[in-house]
């Protein structure tokens, strides 16, 4: 049964008992929530070692790292120390998203490394599959496309960012609003675009849905409804074509979600901070409050090489407004494949946006009052403790000359807390 079908039946799992302890929360609310679809757990069906991740309402805001070969740099190596970085550096779920080299072989490689939940994206296997064994990827056989579902599934893959919602009604949305500032960006939806347009077919995720949700079933997969229309340019952010999926894709949920298969929802990437209000509001109320995973949001194009700070403004927004979930994006993003220093940057900005949306989403305060007290006495180990990336903050201080072991070298002798706080304030 998935943790859906025994929440429904009443019952508390070990799994629900371990997010509830996680959250500070009752095993029972993590159990309504899932049953109610405002809660989903991510981990994996036969990944014992692996840390279960509660993912919805009223839970912290998670972040996902992504990792992944491409067809450019395949080194498993590196990838595998990708998957290490993002989880001492305080990643809650790892998305594996290779492209290239042997695929069944990274996935398990990861699975096997990892104690995060992993989510994939099976249509890029698929279409990798496709053009080595039948020439092109849109040659993609409907049948091949399952068995790949199946078969990471079967690995232990936790979620899965599936492209349902890109159906003929969207498509031809798409083409009806004729212009598009940046284009297709999703590399999902842009591949199922191209093989409904060269198959003369209706996407097989979406035409064959039951047979995908009997799939994820049988393995609680959760299902992560991917959003191919998401915008790849502020410019086009909330425009037809991303809504019109948004709305195929809560109608999919509700469907997963009667068949006992746990489903969350993504959106929107690049959007301008004054719209992440309104794209979470749409997706909350158009699905009755299904768990909301950004992707992004990147709040302006022009900030290549500093995107992690880019999608970290904007993904503060949107957990202060309500999204549960976080894809982290990397200084590297738009520019070339990240390496694992890429990937801590991103960890760290991700967190930090997740945390400042968090004070005021969950009303999280406590951490920011201990640093403001550390702060006060100095008790610099005590601020070294309650940082985001302690080994970052000692590194600063220890680097810079002067100061002494009470104020630092920004003030020097004029360190203003100890020249009046105590004096005035206890
Ligand atoms: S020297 Fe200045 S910056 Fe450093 S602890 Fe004192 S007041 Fe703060």
């Amino acid at each position: 049964m998935t943790q859906l079908e025994q929440a429904r039946a009443g019952k508390v799992t070990a799994e629900m008992e371990a997010v509830a302890r996680k959250e500070g929360l009752s095993p029972v609310e993590i159990r309504d929530g899932i049953r109610d679809g405002s809660i989903v757990i991510a981990t994996g069906s036969n990944r014992e070692a692996a840390r279960v991740v509660g993912i919805g309402s009223g839970l912290t805001t998670k972040v996902n790292a992504s990792i992944g070969t491409s067809s450019d740099i395949v080194d498993l190596e590196m990838e595998l120390e990708k998957a290490r970085v993002a989880a001492a550096t305080g990643a809650d779920t790892l998305m594996e998203l290779s492209t290239a080299g042997d695929l069944d072989a990274i996935r398990r490689a990861v699975l096997a490394a990892t104690p995060l939940p992993v989510g994939s994206v099976p249509l890029y296997q698929a279409a990798a599959e496709a053009a080595e064994s039948l020439g092109s990827s849109v040659a993609m056989t409907t049948d091949l496309l399952f068995d790949i579902i199946e078969r990471q599934a079967r690995d232990g893959i936790g979620f899965m960012a599936i492209h349902c919602g890109v159906n003929r009604l969207t498509v031809d949305v798409l083409r009806r609003q004729q212009q598009r500032n940046g284009g297709l960006v999703s590399r999902g939806g842009a591949f199922m675009v191209s093989w409904m347009s060269h198959q003369e077919s209706e996407n097989p995720l979406y035409a064959e849905f039951d047979r995908l949700l009997e799939i994820l079933r049988a393995h609680d997969v959760v299902l992560s409804l991917g959003n191919g229309m998401r915008a790849g340019a502020t410019g086009d952010a909330t425009d037809p074509a991303q809504i019109q999926e948004l709305i195929v894709n809560t109608q999919l949920a509700e469907r997963a979600h009667r068949a006992g298969v746990q489903a969350m929802l993504e959106g929107p990437g690049h959007i301008p901070i004054n719209e992440i209000e309104a794209n979470i509001i749409l997706e909350k109320r158009l699905s009755g409050g299904r768990p909301f995973y950004m992707l992004g949001p990147i709040t302006t194009d022009i900030a290549p090489g500093y995107d992690h700070i880019t999608a970290a403004i904007g993904s503060a927004w949107a957990a202060a407004y309500g999204t549960d979930f976080i894809c982290y994006v990397t200084p590297a993003e738009h520019l070339g494949l990240p390496y694992p220093e890429d990937v801590r940057q991103g960890v760290i900005a991700a967190r930090i946006a997740a945390h400042v949306g968090d004070m005021v989403k969950l009303g999280r305060r406590q951490p920011d009052l201990d640093m403001g007290t550390a702060r006060r006495n100095l008790d610099w180990q005590r601020q070294f403790s309650l940082a985001i990336d302690p080994e970052r903050a000692r590194a600063v201080r220890e680097a810079r000359p002067g100061g002494d072991a009470e104020g630092c070298s920004m003030c020097g002798d004029q360190c203003a807390l100890k020249v009046a706080s105590g004096e005035l304030l206890s």
